[in-house]
């Protein structure tokens, strides 16, 4: 069985303490390898190495054409590793094979993306900013420094690249601190890494406790900024702890995303939609379609078709191609979704279909719809993070728009219409980061992503997301000589 160490200032090795923890295949309970444990002192070593690599200069002083060359060298080792990659993701995660294929495809390209970003130049002179026009100003982009990235484990590869490349594309340098759930990708991943010609400490790889190292990497006055995707209850906790000395934040946290389905949307492709928003790696996605709103004038032929196609979906092994339902993460967030079945049927809400275990070797749960839900319910305002959908009818687009903004949440969502026109209207008016129009999850490098309100704080990928992992920084030069003796006091006089 695989022992994974932590990777420190390019070194591999056992955590302080010699402690590990157990990796565990959610479909059948079993583990899969030995993980090291970081104890604090770890988490100060690594932040150590990465402020020792930051301000030597090794990274963020290389051309950007070469800090490039050298992400991509990661990129390609991830392709060709993808099988390997993918297989773990499997056993790890419970994510279904083809979900997981997916996401060390798009993990690559995201890179990929990020590589070509680093080369990018983001200065910018502007010219004339001072009264008289004739100063020179330079704005550059720099790296913050060092970067602690905290990730979930729902997407544990793709969310660890998609802070990683950004942040290193600026030339920051790091400290990926992966859930504990989903750490094995992580530490291939600095096995990669440690192929390549990436210099000592500017990538480091811990694992262990959240609620110790996490804390730690947040509250360490050398970390310059937490990147962090995860529950909006932690994201929480992070902003407070950073805030002692200040630290930039990004935080990519929950949702309860509406998925509005108008009167003249295509019925096969919208249902093939709403589940595929719902039901999508079990519903554990934080952009999740989990509210289906959908127009009373086609609610009844709407109901019946998803309940037939649910009902026809594969439920089981994950590693088996034709499985489309794979197993819940761990108990704990069995319990809570089964908890959560269990409140909506005493709130009300009625169980189209699913509402049950499945099995007895693992944690699966059957795709699940209530009806016969409103918008104040605990089921529709909380985030379930499990395969649980409440369906809500409506009457007009207006009431469609008030119940999806009704929410502490705003991440993703989507508008199902015969017309874009139509579509784009509702599209504009919903509080959120992401709006799909007939389609959903969907992401593109170029575009950012984010949250509005209790979602989070900054956005990830395209321009803005390299953003977020840079200073600002303006240099004023003026031409005017001795020009302070004749203009510290001010120049314009008010007139009697
Ligand atoms: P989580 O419990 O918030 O954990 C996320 C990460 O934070 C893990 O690495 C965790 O470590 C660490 N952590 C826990 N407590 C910490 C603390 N006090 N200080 C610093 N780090 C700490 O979330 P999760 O259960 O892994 O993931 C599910 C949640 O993530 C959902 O709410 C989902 O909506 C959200 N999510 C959001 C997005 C997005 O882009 N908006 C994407 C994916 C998921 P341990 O594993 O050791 O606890
Ligand atoms: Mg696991």
């Amino acid at each position: 069985m695989e022992n994974y160490l932590l990777y420190i200032n390019g070194e591999f090795r056992e955590s302080e303490d010699k402690q590990t923890f157990d990796a565990v295949n959610p479909a059948n309970g079993e583990v899969i390898a030995k993980i090291s444990s970081a104890t604090v002192k770890d988490a100060d070593a690594a932040v150590d190495a990465a402020r020792k690599a930051f301000d030597s200069g090794v990274w963020s002083n290389l051309p950007g054409e070469e800090r490039s060359r050298i992400i991509k060298q990661i990129v390609d080792k991830i392709n060709e590793n993808a099988k390997k990659l993918t297989e773990l993701e499997v056993l790890d995660s419970g994510s279904t094979i083809r979900k997981a294929g997916e996401d060390v495809f798009l993990s690559a390209k995201s890179l990929n993306f990020f590589s070509k970003m680093a080369s990018v130049d983001l200065n910018e002179d502007i010219a004339g900013l001072s009264k008289e026009g004739v100063s020179k100003n330079i704005l550059r982009r720099e790296p913050l420094g060092v970067c602690a990235l905290i990730t979930p484990w729902n997407f544990p590869l793709k969310m660890a690249i998609w802070k990683l490349g950004p942040a290193l594309a600026a030339g920051n340098t790091v400290v990926l601190k992966p859930a504990m759930e989903t750490s094995v990708t992580a530490c291939e991943l600095a096995r990669i890494i440690s192929e390549t010609d990436m210099p000592k400490g500017v990538v480091n790889i811990i694992t262990g406790p959240g609620s110790i190292i996490g804390t730690e990497l947040v509250k360490n006055p050398k970390v310059d900024k937490v990147g962090f995707t995860g529950s909006t209850e932690v994201g929480k906790i992070i902003m407070r702890n950073a805030a002692d000395n200040l630290k930039k934040i990004t935080l990519e946290c929950g949702g309860k995303s509406a998925n509005i389905v108008l009167d003249d949307a295509d019925m096969e492709m919208s249902v093939d939609g709403a589940i595929y928003a719902g039901f999508y790696h079990q519903g554990q996605c934080c952009e999740g379609g989990t509210r289906l709103l959908v127009h009373e004038k086609i609610y009844d032929e709407f109901t019946k078709k998803l309940k037939e196609k649910i009902e026809k979906m594969t439920i089981g092994d994950p590693m088996d191609k034709k499985t489309e339902v794979g197993p819940i993460i761990n108990e704990k967030q069995f319990n809570i979704i089964m908890d959560y079945i269990k409140t909506g049927k005493e709130e009300g809400a009625e169980i189209l279909t699913g509402g049950n275990k499945v099995g007895d070797k693992g944690y699966f749960i059957e795709p699940t719809v209530f009806v016969n839900c409103n918008n104040k319910m605990k089921i529709s305002q909380e985030e379930i993070f499990g395969p649980v959908v409440v369906l809500i009818k409506f009457k007009d687009e207006d009431e469609a728009v008030e119940i999806a903004n009704d929410s502490i949440y705003g991440l993703g969502g989507a508008v199902w219409s015969g017309s874009d026109e139509r579509a784009l209207k509702i599209a504009k008016r919903l509080r959120t980061g992401t709006v799909w129009i007939n389609e959903y999850h969907l992401l593109s490098d170029r575009a950012p992503f984010g949250g509005y309100k209790q979602s989070g704080i900054g956005r990830e990928f395209g321009m803005d997301g390299l953003k977020e992992y840079t200073e600002t920084k303006h240099i004023h030069i003026d031409e005017i000589k001795d020009r302070t003796k004749k203009f510290w006091y001010g120049t314009v006089v008010p007139k009697d």
